[in-house]
C-alpha cells in the first residue's frame, strides 16, 4: 500500500475542487486493501473509496480522514460458451480499457457504455448508463471487501438493487460498505445488437452508412459521438452529467407534454424528463454562470469548471441553474456526481 499525507482532493477528482485529504493510500491487491482498512481503523479515521474521481466533488473542508484509491489490475475472460461470456475486470482497470478488451472480442453488451471515464470498481455504484445501455443489463456479479464485517463477499446482481443511477453501494444504510475489488460481466457472444438505437446513435450510424452493428463497430460510433461533444477530463473540468434526469408517473408525464414537455417513454413504459433538455429550454446551453463555470454549448447537462477553485462557486452556479429551471418549469434538478464526505462512520 502506498500512502501519501496532505493530498489536495482537487488532484484526484475530476472537476477539479477540494481541499486536503489527510491520507490517500493506493491499494494495488487484496491485502493492501485490507491494511488501508486496519490504518484507519487504528487511526479511528473515516475511509472514502475512490477511483478516477470522475463523479465526485470535492468539498473545501477536504477530508479528515483516509481516502483509499482503488489501482486493482487484471482482466481476464472467466467462461465462454457458444451464447454468453463471463468476463472479469479488477476495480481500479480503466472501465473505457475493459470495454474495449470486451468490444474486441466481439461481445455484446456494454459496447453503448465506452468512453466513460472512470474505474472498473465504480461503474456498478452509481449503474452507469449511456445510449440506451447500463451496467444493471449485464453485471453478473460484483467481489468486494466487505467493511462492516470484514470479509470478502461476492454479491450478485440482484443483491446490488440497481436502478437509475441508485444502487446499494450508494444509496441507503450499505452506502460506503463494500470496497469493489472485481466486476464479473455476463455479455452476449457473437451477437449483435439490433436497430433502432438511441437516437443520436441511429443518426450517427445512418449518416455513415454503417449497418454491421458489431460491438466494435458501435463502440467506435459512440465513441466518436462523445468525443465530438463530452469534454476531455484531461482538458476541462467536468463530472460529466451534473444533473439527473427526472423520472415521471403516467399522470406527471400526460400533464408534462400538455405543457409542451419533452418526454421519452422508455421500453420499460416509464417516463423520462431529459435534465439536460429543461438546462437547454430554460436558455442556459453554452451560458457563463457565476463562480467560474460555463454550461457546455455542445451538452446541455455538462457544467465546466473554468476557473472556480472553491466548492462555494459551484454552489452559486448550481443555484443559479436549479432556480433558472425552477422558475420556468417547476422541477427541480438534483446533482447527480456524489460528494466527498463520509459515508460510513467507523467505531
Ligand atoms: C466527461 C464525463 C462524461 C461522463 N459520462 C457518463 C455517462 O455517459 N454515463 C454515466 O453513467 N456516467 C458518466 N460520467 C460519470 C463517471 O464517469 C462515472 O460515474 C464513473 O463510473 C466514475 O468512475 P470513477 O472511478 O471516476 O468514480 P469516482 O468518482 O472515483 O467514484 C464514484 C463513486 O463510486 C464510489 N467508488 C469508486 N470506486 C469504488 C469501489 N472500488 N468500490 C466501491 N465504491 C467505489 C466512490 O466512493 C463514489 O461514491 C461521466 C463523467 C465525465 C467526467
Amino acid at each position: 500500500m502506498k500512502l501519501r499525507e496532505n493530498v489536495l482532493i482537487s488532484e484526484l477528482t475530476t472537476m477539479r475542487l477540494g481541499g486536503s485529504a489527510r491520507f490517500v493510500a493506493e491499494v494495488s491487491s487484496l491485502a493492501d486493501v485490507k491494511e488501508a482498512y486496519e490504518f484507519a481503523k487504528d487511526a479511528k479515521m473515516p475511509v472514502y473509496i475512490l477511483g478516477d474521481g470522475a463523479n465526485t466533488i470535492g468539498r473545501d473542508e477536504g477530508f479528515d480522514g483516509l481516502i483509499i484509491l482503488n489501482r486493482m489490475k487484471g482482466m481476464e475472460v472467466v467462461e465462454e460458451t457458444s451464447d454468453d461470456v463471463l468476463v472479469r475486470a479488477m476495480g481500479g482497470e480503466n472501465w473505457d480499457g475493459f470495454v474495449e478488451f470486451c468490444c474486441e472480442r466481439g461481445y455484446s453488451g456494454v459496447e453503448c457504455l465506452s468512453a466513460i471515464p472512470g474505474t472498473v470498481g465504480a461503474a456498478p455504484v452509481q449503474n452507469i448508463g449511456a445510449y440506451g445501455q447500463d451496467i444493471s443489463q449485464t453485471v453478473d456479479n460484483v467481489e468486494a471487501y466487505d467493511t462492516r464485517e470484514n470479509e470478502m463477499v461476492i454479491l450478485g446482481r440482484d443483491e446490488m438493487k440497481m436502478a437509475y443511477r441508485s444502487t446499494i453501494f450508494n444509496d441507503g444504510p450499505d452506502a460506503g460498505r463494500y470496497f469493489i475489488t472485481a466486476v464479473t460481466l455476463r455479455l452476449e457472444n457473437d451477437e449483435k445488437l439490433e436497430p433502432p438505437f438511441y437516437n443520436s446513435l441511429q443518426k450517427y450510424l445512418d449518416e455513415h452508412q454503417i449497418s454491421d452493428y458489431s460491438p466494435l463497430n458501435l463502440r467506435e460510433a459512440v465513441s466518436a459521438i462523445r468525443a465530438a461533444k463530452l469534454p476531455d477530463p484531461a482538458e476541462e473540468a467536468s463530472a460529466g452529467s451534473f444533473f439527473k434526469n427526472i423520472h415521471l408517473s403516467d399522470e406527471e408525464a400526460l400533464t408534462a407534454r400538455e405543457e409542451g414537455l419533452k418526454i421519452y417513454d422508455k421500453p420499460d413504459g416509464s417516463h423520462v424528463l431529459n435534465a439536460g433538455w429543461l438546462i437547454e429550454a430554460a436558455g442556459l446551453k453554452g451560458k457563463e454562470l457565476p463562480g467560474g463555470f460555463h454550461i457546455s454549448d455542445k451538452a446541455a447537462l455538462i457544467l465546466i469548471n473554468d476557473s472556480a477553485k472553491s466548492y462555494k462557486d459551484l454552489e452559486k452556479a448550481r443555484a443559479e441553474i436549479v432556480r433558472t429551471v425552477f422558475d420556468k418549469f417547476g422541477f427541480r434538478l438534483e446533482q447527480e456526481p456524489v460528494e466527498l464526505v463520509a459515508k460510513e462512520r467507523r467505531a
